[in-house]
């Protein structure tokens, strides 16, 4: 079952989003070659609390950290290590966070360093992708286009799109109705209402689509050992439209990235 939100829940549901936001701004000028993912599982935790929210992945299904770091192949649900970050590497983060009775939950995936060419056009095209498919959130459409849009997009650069997880609906649950595949057939599936809000978040690999899980029990990593990418943002539909709650723009600032890609999503400027 949809729970469609109020905009005043909406509103709620934008300040949790934005505690993961500014999260991974702080992580993103700690993400260096040397640091440990159980470092930076640390510093998010206490940054969460001191904004008055807490971890939303910690405890959740017996989640042992309030970090998710997935390392090269690995896809998601990484757990934090005390392997240092190396020059080359990529590191998915995905972060959940509990405020108001309301959660936010979304993820980016860094570059340490100098990456390979090959890697940065994954990390680049997996990063459109999102967007392709935000834009097929809208009321008239349904679920499976969103799938089929961020699918096409990928597939068409050879990437594997995973089956195996999918986005999610998101409300004072961290999951809830409906699942969102990155993958799909247009026309198909749920139809998108006034106020849902809900989790997008590709998970792209840069071969096959088939993934194993760990002995960990948590971590997914791509069968063929090629790198996996990871972006997710909390969106909801308000006036029939796309509007996300999240943002990377923290990051971006951090990093010294410019970007427009998320302002067509969102009707007032961001003010950081
Ligand atoms: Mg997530
Ligand atoms: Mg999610």
């Amino acid at each position: 079952m949809i729970i469609v939100k109020t905009k005043e829940e909406i509103e709620l549901m934008r300040q949790s989003a934005l505690v993961v936001s500014k999260t991974l701004g702080m992580l993103a000028k700690e993400v260096k070659a040397g640091v440990t993912t159980m470092e930076l599982d640390k510093l998010a935790e206490d940054f969460i609390r001191e904004q008055g929210a807490v971890p939303g992945f910690l405890g959740l299904y017996d989640c042992p950290s309030t970090l998710l770091c997935s390392v090269n192949e690995a896809v998601v649900h990484g757990l934090p290590t005390n392997i240092p970050l190396k020059e080359g590497d990529i590191v998915s983060i995905d972060c959940g966070a509990l405020m108001n009775g309301f959660y936010g939950d979304h993820a980016y995936t860094f570059e340490i360093g100098e990456v390979t060419p090959e890697t940065k056009k994954l990390v680049q095209v997996t990063k459109e992708s999102l967007y392709i498919g935000i834009e097929q959130l809208k009321v008239g459409n349904r679920v499976g286009d969103v799938g089929y849009a961020i699918q096409q997009y990928c597939e068409s650069h050879g990437y594997g799109v995973v089956r195996e997880l999918v986005g999610h609906g998101i409300g004072r649950k961290m999951h809830e109705d409906p699942e969102m595949p990155n993958y799909g057939r247009r026309g198909r599936g749920k139809k998108f209402i006034e106020g849902m809000v809900v989790a997008i978040e590709p998970m792209i690999n840069g071969g096959t689509h088939r993934v194993k899980q760990l002995k960990d029990g948590w971590t997914i990593v791509t069968l063929d050992g090629k790198p996996s990418v990871h972006f997710e943002h909390d969106i909801a539909i308000v006036d029939g439209k796309p509007e996300i709650l999240s943002t990377f723009a923290y990051v971006h600032e951090a990093l010294g990235i410019t970007s427009d890609e998320e302002d067509r999503f969102r009707k007032e400027a961001l003010v950081l």
